[in-house]
């Protein structure tokens, strides 16, 4: 078959219901063509009732393992680009810390609006003023992305946190904050896969982790 695109961003949420065709998805990606980037992440149930979103979360355990494989298998053929795996991965090789607080990007809304998150747009406790007032621009270059509705006291200590991001994005703690035990869920889902990274990177470039 000939693919007649190129440069394929491809965004991957990862639920209950589709979370076993992980492995296929990649395969899927790997042999067909070489210009995918292929973000994914577990489902963030914004909006929804707090019970039915914790239902749709995908197994934390399951969810891992398959990521672990699929890096193994990308860092021996590197056949699409996985800016997860890339960005941690240059972490752990200290070439590149990202800010563990981030800034938000300055975004105008349909209604002429300046909110605090881009994908808070619309929603009026997030709103920051007019685009077109001075005032609302000094506002923005006040803030940064700190909320720290959800987090626990790890995660203050913790060099994952710029990645999970959860004492620092006004948009995760809108949308996870009240479903019980949502901390502990992305922990168990996310250090192993961290952890397993790092450590990879260590034992095969013989780098210390920071
Ligand atoms: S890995 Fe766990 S402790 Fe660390 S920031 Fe993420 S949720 Fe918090
Ligand atoms: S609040 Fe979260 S999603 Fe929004 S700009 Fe900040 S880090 Fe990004």
């Amino acid at each position: 078959m000939v693919w007649e695109y190129k440069d394929v961003y491809v965004r991957t949420t990862i639920s209950k219901i589709n979370q076993s065709l992980i492995p296929d998805m990649y395969d899927f990606m790997r042999e067909n063509y070489s210009n995918f980037t292929w973000e994914f992440s577990p489902i963030v149930p914004a909006g929804l009732n707090k019970e039915v979103a914790k239902a749709m979360l995908p197994d934390a355990e399951l969810f891992c393992q398959s990521a672990i494989q699929i890096f193994h298998h990308w860092l021996e053929h590197n056949p699409i680009e996985i800016p997860l795996f890339t960005e941690i991965m240059k972490y752990c090789l200290e070439l590149n810390i990202p800010p563990e607080i981030m800034q938000p990007r300055l975004n105008v809304g349909h209604d002429g609006m300046i909110y605090r998150c881009p994908l808070l747009i619309g929603n009026q406790n997030y709103k920051i003023g007019k685009y077109y007032e001075s005032s609302t621009l000094v506002a923005f270059r006040k803030i940064d992305c700190v909320w720290r509705r959800i987090s626990k006291p790890e995660c203050f200590e913790c060099k994952y946190n710029r990645f999970c991001c959860f004492s620092s994005c006004a948009y995760l703690a809108v949308s996870l904050d009240g479903i019980e035990g949502i901390v502990d869920f992305y922990c168990k889902l996310w250090t192993t896969m961290y952890t397993e990274i790092c450590a990879t990177v260590n034992r095969e470039l013989h780098i210390a982790t920071p």
